[in-house]
């Protein structure tokens, strides 16, 4: 199975409920950042820019836990920043999971070896570790030498403790796709249960800020859609948690429409909007987040920042949701699922 049971069998119980409920717009995956703080620099990342003067503030437990029970997500996504230098990720990730959410710690992996015995393997946590290549490409991507051997480190360590583990994975125009075929050969090797994609994007907050040139290593669509044919038959016999209906869009294969409302993003200056990547205002409410945004102006044609994007964060969930939903696609989401 690509997930374990209880992911499938929960994700399937509350698509039903909110499709009876005749919801249009509800949340899949709420992205939850404690902090904004981090150990390192990545030339891909916005946050430690866009949130400068935020850098040191922090969300309390209670504050976190509030945001799962307000949003009702049923996969909580705890990112930032670094998680794992948020004092209290433990109890954290304990708490959430106590209230059945299923956990993704998305981490660099520099200090799971570290803070490892504060986490108890579950199958409803996932370690999930970023690597963008094998050791000199990752460490030029996060701009610090060692990054890889200790991220490597960190799964081999959590893998040994009967751990859930998978990475996340983003391409740059400067990738190169048999690199990724080496690395996730090599992941396998190590146990890792399965493998994200997704293409970068050069949202506003990083191409404005950051002074080594990120415009370069972003790409337009139809770079994307190179990339992800190159890669097609290269990756496909790893144990891929990208969905074949996400895949054929970043192949340029099919439409989708971006589902940015199924994964609201939660930090320390409120819920941002209107998405994960773009920054116009942070609504107090997950509810004001969603029923103020406008979601019909955003996408593709509709608003210029957002037309190279085709981003993990939102599409994915389009993807899982059926929007623009082909003959066929359930039975092919379904084997997927159980492949
Ligand atoms: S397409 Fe969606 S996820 Fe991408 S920038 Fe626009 S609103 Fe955000």
């Amino acid at each position: 199975m690509r997930f374990p049971l209880t992911l499938t069998r929960t994700m399937g119980t509350y698509l039903l409920k909110q499709r009876l409920r005749g919801k249009q717009h509800f949340p899949l995956v709420l992205m939850l950042e404690p902090l904004h703080a981090c150990n390192l620099t990545c030339t891909g990342c916005g946050r430690i820019r866009e949130y400068a003067t935020t850098i040191k503030d922090k969300l309390t437990v209670e504050e976190c836990l509030a945001s799962v029970e307000e949003c009702g997500a049923p996969i909580v996504s705890i990112c930032g920043g670094e998680p794992l230098i948020y004092p209290w990720i433990g109890e954290l990730t304990a708490e959430i999971i106590a209230r059945k959410r299923h956990v993704y710690l998305c981490t660099n992996g520099m200090f799971i070896e570290q803070k490892l015995s504060e986490f108890k393997a579950s199958p409803r946590l996932f370690f999930n570790v970023h690597l963008d290549g094998m050791e000199e490409s990752h460490d030029l991507a996060v701009e610090r030498k060692g990054v890889f051997d200790q991220a490597v480190a960190g799964i081999k360590a959590a893998k040994a403790e009967g751990h859930l583990v998978c990475t996340n994975t983003t391409i740059y125009k400067e990738t190169n796709m048999h690199e990724i075929a080496v690395l996730f050969e090599y992941l396998t090797e190590l146990g890792v249960d399965g493998f994200m994609l997704s293409p970068a994007y050069g949202y506003s907050a990083v191409q404005e800020t950051n002074p080594t040139g990120a415009e370069e290593i972003f790409m337009t669509r139809d770079d994307i859609t190179s990339k992800f044919r190159e890669a097609k038959d290269l990756l496909a016999r790893f144990k891929l948690n990208t969905s074949p209906i996400y895949l054929e869009f970043l192949r340029g294969e099919r439409d989708l429409r971006c589902a940015a409302w199924a994964n609201p993003t939660r930090n320390v200056m409120g819920w941002k909007g209107p998405c994960y990547l773009i920054t116009d205002r942070h609504y107090e409410t997950h509810r004001e987040l969603v029923e103020l945004t406008d979601w019909d102006a955003l996408g593709q044609g509709n608003d210029p920042r957002c037309e190279h994007c085709m981003v993990h964060c939102g599409f994915e969930p389009a993807a899982v949701l059926g929007v623009n939903k082909r003959l066929g696609d359930s039975l092919k989401m379904a084997l997927w699922q159980l492949s």
